[in-house]
């Protein structure tokens, strides 16, 4: 058989139906949701690798639209700190405009949030959690575990998933292992635990930027990329390092771009709001 006509044959074999031909319509933008200054940042490092170091983070949360639907990453810093701050240990955080502030920029409104993706249980992540009560909640199993078992009184608040918590209340879909969110292999979540028992990196793939992988808190800032800074408060050390050495190689072999969420030196591998990565 000639080449070409054995190409066609295997080609044929292989024809997708037209719906899976079509590339998924996905766009993605950084949402700004903070900021937190931090006067020492030793405990970023089980191994003194920071100590002494002062460092700005900034809190980032991300909307995905798939289509016609809306994935929300993350929910920042409260609200309420809007136009205030607030220090507590080595911590000032502050928070400039809302999430549903910023919602309002593109035209929509929580209602309009049909998920929400939560990469851990931290403060800094389920700050406005509660002002989308519609939205079906998408979190790790270790970290849901976590919450059903917390009583207000460790560092884990259930306050803000109260709403999930409640029967009757809203959907809850914890996550073991990764999740493919739309069902379309667009956006997935990305099993990463170790700092927290359930937490999720966060892989788009994007039409025409191409892959963006989002490390919800398995990183911090650029120096634990490279010198694999282990924060004190991390659950679990070598689930911690198993997780990042995948991220690593995943991001490697899709070629994708990392954004560190609280990185500020990444802010700019995304487009700055309102324009959107597509
Ligand atoms: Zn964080």
């Amino acid at each position: 058989m000639p080449k070409t006509a054995f190409l066609t044959v295997l080609l044929a074999g292989i024809a997708m139906p037209a719906s899976a031909q079509e590339a998924p319509d996905i766009e993605l933008w950084r949402l700004d949701c903070g900021t937190l200054q931090l006067s020492d940042s030793e405990s970023f490092s089980d191994t003194h690798l920071y100590d002494g170091q002062p460092r700005e983070l900034t809190d980032s949360c991300y909307l995905i639209r798939n289509g016609e639907k809306y994935l929300l990453w993350d929910t920042g810093l409260p609200d309420a700190l809007v136009g205030s701050s607030q220090t507590s240990g080595v911590y000032t955080v502050t928070v400039g405009r809302s999430i549903a502030d910023q919602l309002g920029d593109l035209g929509l409104s929580s209602a309009d949030i049909a998920m929400v993706g939560i990469s851990h249980y931290h403060f800094d992540h389920i700050g406005q959690l509660s002002g989308f009560p519609a939205s079906t909640l998408l979190i790790g199993k270790g970290d849901f575990d976590a919450v059903k078992a917390a009583d207000g009184t460790g560092n884990v608040d259930p306050g803000p998933f109260a709403h999930w918590l409640k029967d009757g209340g809203g959907t809850v879909e914890p996550v073991a292992g990764d999740r493919d969110v739309f069902g379309d292999g667009s956006v997935t979540m990305i099993n990463a635990p170790g700092h927290t028992p359930g937490h999720h990196a966060l892989l788009v793939r994007l039409p025409h930027t191409g892959n963006v992988m989002l490390t919800g808190d398995l990183y911090h800032f650029e120096e634990q990329i490279e010198n694999r800074g282990v924060p004190q408060f991390n659950t679990d050390r070598a689930d911690t390092l198993a997780s990042m050495h995948r991220f690593d190689q995943m991001a490697s072999n899709l070629d994708a771009t990392i954004v560190i969420q609280h990185e500020p030196r990444q802010i700019q591998r995304l487009p700055i709001f309102p324009e959107s990565a597509k």
